[in-house]
């Protein structure tokens, strides 16, 4: 598959219209019996979560995408696996389609205030991080997480496990699964970090990061198995959108199969 050559110095890829993104996603979980629990940021906008209601389930999963407003697959991912309604019988889902509304009609990475909220989970400034802290604190721990993203500068795919209680990962077949779709990413480091085969794993101690990104927050408040998910922004838009909706499938089916 051939890169796109389109990502110079930043990300100039297709656009989307997130108002349009989250109606769709809306009309897909309302028809499938989701509950809708706005979060008000201000008087201006609000976060959209959605809860799959199962009682008495065994497990409980947490995905959210859209933090970065140039970062189009991860809504659009959310958008398909509502639209497909697969999912396990017995995991209770939580689902934030979009956590930077605001960044989306900039094409930019930052909130309109101009906060890369993806830095702000340890000193709270941005209104967004703060209504959803307030909001992550009033529901139970998860027993994994998921953050749907893109890298405009990498050369394939690639996820980040954080994994300290030490679960049985789904890294490998994560990539195994994806790499049928998308190519992964070969880098030895990536963003800096030591990477090998596409799975990076970073040193969990909250002291090592002084901006923590969303998933260090659940790390320390309310999981201790995360994903964070990286799709190639510079290979077409319908291919990275596949590989985090693939990505996502391969951990509900794992987490479904297992115990
Ligand atoms: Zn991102």
């Amino acid at each position: 598959m051939q890169r796109l050559g389109k990502n110079v110095g930043g990300y100039h890829g297709e656009t989307i219209d997130i108002t349009a993104v989250l109606n769709d996603i809306e009309e897909a979980a309302r028809g499938s019996g989701w509950r809708f629990e706005p979060i008000p940021v201000t008087p201006r906008f609000e976060l959209h979560t959605w809860r799959r209601q199962i009682s008495g389930a065994a497990k409980r999963l947490y995905i959210s995408a859209g933090i970065h407003g140039d970062e189009p697959a991860g809504p659009l991912a959310a958008r398909q696996l509502m639209r497909e309604n697969q999912w396990p019988v017995d995991v209770e889902i939580w689902l934030c389609p979009c956590l930077n509304p605001t960044g989306f009609p900039l094409n930019r990475r930052e909130s309109a205030d101009g906060f890369d909220l993806n830095r702000q989970y340890l000193h709270l400034e941005a209104a967004e991080t703060r209504a959803h802290i307030e909001w992550l604190k009033q529901q139970p721990r998860f027993d994994l997480t998921l953050c749907l993203h893109e890298d405009w500068e990498s050369h394939g795919f690639y996820l980040y496990e954080l994994n300290p209680g030490e679960r049985p990962s789904h890294a490998a077949k994560i990539i195994q699964r994806v790499a049928t779709i998308c190519p992964i990413d070969p880098s030895a480091e990536i963003e800096g970090r030591v990477a090998s085969g596409g799975i990076i794993r970073p040193n969990p101690d909250p002291v090592s990061r002084p901006h923590w990104p969303e998933a260090f927050w659940l790390l320390q408040n309310k999981t201790r198995h995360s994903y964070t998910l990286e799709a190639p922004s510079d290979f077409p838009l319908a291919t990275r959108v596949a590989a985090l909706e693939t990505a996502v499938r391969t951990v509900l089916e794992g987490e479904e199969a297992r115990d």
